[in-house]
């Protein structure tokens, strides 16, 4: 790959994340559900005071398991915040459930409360919002309102580890948070994910049900006696590998120093790129503290968003779309009406966002950003 190429997004890991690899393979343990997992388990319940935690294989499985543990099936309805990556609404669908999508905030991006009450049906049985790009949903709110109508609320926490609401961590809102450490979160070990929880039955269940439906075999491993579990229960193999775990207590230990590196690189950003015409700048609520999984631009919906896509990635700057208007995808075979979901989908592009991004870097990235919009090409003819 060419050396000057600023990426979108990169892992930062360093020797320490190479040494917890090296003595987890020295430790005998390198499977899931093992003591590095555990430690891991422990320490996350810590940093974003939950009650209990449970490392997974992905965000995705973390759901699916969060849904099925809530007692979620076939002729229930759930309101998902229609801005996101879609296996928010997959992990719904998986469980035979169907997922009713709802609009988002025209400013920070997630769920809209307001437009809650309209979307609710007789058969809602909860509420899943979406910590979009690393910024916390309404929470105080959505506890109130999920309360009020006795369904229950999930985090979509996967792009969400450090950030806070009201100065309290995400992951310890409503009735369960689910986590993601794939590789272009804040905080990974390429696949993996997490559950927090208060309630200790989804736990149970999820503890269970991601390693088959047996209890597990590390608590068999350190008995005296020959357990033969029995099987009661179809269950998945969800588990996250030790390995993957000891570069998580890695990580998790970095958390601050990579989220101030990251809030770095969106204050250089904003200097460079505010009063550029035909783009807006992403808002940050003033009671929560964004992490910045992703630095997404707003363009005018005069600019060619392709066009200038195309001038970035020609003067070696990477980029993307910001994520998905979920009811316009095919699979969900949806008629929900969700006008900002949709808007954001259109104008939204993502430029390069991580913690190892230099200033020079940040430099180049808003020197193409303006030549491309000074360009009349990137301005379609109207
Ligand atoms: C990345 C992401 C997911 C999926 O996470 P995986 O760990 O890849 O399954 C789900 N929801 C949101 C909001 C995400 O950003």
């Amino acid at each position: 790959m060419n050396e000057s190429i600023i990426r979108l997004g990169e892992p930062t890991f360093g020797d320490s994340e190479i040494q917890a690899v090296a003595s987890t393979f020295g430790s005998g343990w390198i499977a899931g559900n093992g003591p590095k997992s555990r430690a891991f388990e422990k320490e996350f319940s810590r940093q974003v005071a939950a009650a209990q935690t449970i490392a997974v294989s992905s965000c995705t499985a973390a759901l699916h398991l969060t849904f099925k543990g809530l007692g979620l099936g076939p002729g229930d309805d759930v309101l998902v915040a229609d801005y996101t990556f879609p296996a928010t609404g997959h992990a719904v669908a998986m469980c035979g459930a169907r997922p009713r999508f709802v609009d988002v905030r025209p400013d920070t991006w997630t769920i809209d409360v307001q437009a809650i009450g309209d979307a609710m049906t007789p058969q809602t049985v909860g509420i899943v919002a979406v910590d979009v790009f690393g910024q916390a949903a309404d929470y105080l709110e959505l506890e109130e309102l999920a309360a009020r109508h006795g369904i229950w609320l999930v985090e979509d926490a996967a792009a969400g580890a450090g950030a806070t609401y009201r100065s309290r961590p995400v992951g310890s809102f409503g009735d369960a948070a689910c986590f993601s450490f794939h590789g272009r979160k804040g905080i990974t070990c390429g696949e993996g994910g997490a559950i927090t929880t208060r309630h200790s039955a989804v736990a149970a269940y999820a503890r269970k049900m991601h390693a088959f439906g047996i209890e597990s075999a590390l608590s068999r491993a350190e008995s005296d006696d020959l357990i033969v579990p029995q099987f009661d229960e179809i269950g998945w193999n969800y588990k996250l590998s030790d390995i993957a775990a000891a570069v998580m207590l890695v990580q998790l230990e970095r958390l601050p120093e990579l989220i101030s590196a990251r809030q770095r690189v969106a204050n250089g950003y904003a200097e460079r790129l505010s009063g550029v015409p035909g783009l807006s700048l992403p808002a940050v609520g003033p009671d929560r503290t964004h992490v910045w999984q992703s630095y997404v631009l707003t363009l005018d919906p005069m600019v060619d968003r392709a066009r200038l896509a195309r001038h970035l990635r020609t003067n070696g700057v990477q980029c993307n779309i910001g994520t998905y208007a979920s009811h316009l995808q095919p699979a969900y075979g949806s008629s929900a009406c969700c006008p900002v979901s949709e808007n954001l989908f259109s104008r939204h592009l993502a430029i390069p966002m991580h913690a190892n991004l230099t200033s020079d870097e940040i430099d180049r990235v808003a020197a193409a950003l303006t030549t491309g919009l000074k360009s009349k090409e990137t301005f379609a003819v109207r």
